[in-house]
């Protein structure tokens, strides 16, 4: 099958990637269409130490099951958890499995991802794609269930003043989704394209080189991918006021913490979310995702479009195998 596969620092189309096997529990998607992000471009970075097939962030159809228990979602339509857990650890058995101590996560760490004709994924990390969702929808859903872990981990409401560093994909639906609970978030931003995008849903826009950071914000999401964003982050959040780190930097500056410390700031990392709620969110149309979508490449040209995902305009970018 083809393949797009990081190795020795180097990512190539492969077309002779073995087709990969489904264990008794593991069934195949014969992928339809992947999204490109921030953490791919991370991994060639170093990030993870991964090698293999890059994405984790598809939509296809399940065409094969390893075992009978698989054998329902055959011909279903699905999107699926990045996190490949073993169910039996302290941290899998106190609800939190995607913490899980033994966990694969697709096309990041230990598992083959989604940038290639087939996966393979334990059936329990598939989710049925309601028919009336597209699947230029659906490729959202993972990314959308990270930006809804957000308002899952620190409870939001509309007294509080909420800013979101970053103008990226994760940003805009970050700040739909804090909308859609009812918060006005302000979002910080670099490139006038994207920050058109969220001026177009009526979130209030701020140009990095306008902010004033005056440590006034109970919550800041951060967003950036860059490790310069905790830093204005620690600018902008008030004393005992919380931070969220949405991003994961393969490597940066030593930084100065100590304003941490003087305004007792809660810091908080934050990753997956709920893959549920962000189908039900999409099926809503409670998240504009269409607006988000810069590109879409054929398979044959995904260098082209890791490429294109890196460019400082673009927003998503997929790939359709
Ligand atoms: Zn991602
Ligand atoms: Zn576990």
């Amino acid at each position: 099958m083809k393949a797009l596969v990081f190795r020795d620092n180097q990512l190539s189309v492969i077309n002779d990637r073995p087709e990969p096997q489904p264990a008794a529990d593991e069934v195949v998607i014969d992928v339809r269409l992947a999204g490109i992000c921030r953490t791919h471009i991370e991994i060639t970075r170093g990030y993870m130490s991964f090698e293999g097939v890059l994405g984790h962030e598809c939509v296809g159809v399940v065409s094969r099951a390893g075992g009978a228990a698989g054998k329902k979602w055959l011909d279903r339509r699905v999107v699926c958890e990045i996190n490949c857990v073993c169910g039996k650890c302290d941290m899998c058995l106190t609800g939190l499995r995607n913490h899980c101590r033994q966990r694969t996560v697709i096309g990041i760490s230990g598992r083959d991802g989604a940038f290639a004709d087939y996966i393979v994924v334990p059936q329990r990390n598939c989710h049925r794609v309601p028919e009336t969702m597209s699947d230029e929808e659906a490729v959202f859903v993972e990314p959308l269930a990270a930006a809804i872990q957000v308002v899952k981990q620190v409870p939001v409401d509309s007294r509080m003043k909420v800013t979101v560093l970053g103008d990226g994909r994760l940003g805009l639906l970050v700040g739909q989704v804090l909308q859609s609970v009812g918060c006005s978030p302000r979002l910080v931003g670099k490139h006038p394209k994207k920050m058109a995008f969220a001026e177009k849903r009526s979130i209030r826009v701020v140009p990095l080189e306008d902010l004033k950071p005056a440590n006034t914000d109970d919550l800041v999401v951060d967003c950036t991918g860059s490790p310069k964003g905790l830093e204005t982050a620690m600018q902008l959040v008030r004393p005992r006021g919380i931070i969220m780190l949405k991003s994961t930097c393969a490597a940066g500056e030593p930084l100065n913490l100590s304003p941490l410390v003087i305004n007792e700031v809660h810091l908080i990392g934050s990753r997956c979310g709920p893959f549920l709620e962000a189908i039900e969110m999409l099926a809503k149309k409670e998240v504009n995702v269409s607006g988000l979508i810069s590109r879409r490449f054929k398979f044959d040209r995904s260098l082209d479009a890791i490429r294109a995902a890196g460019d400082h305009d673009s927003l998503k970018i997929l790939l359709a195998m």
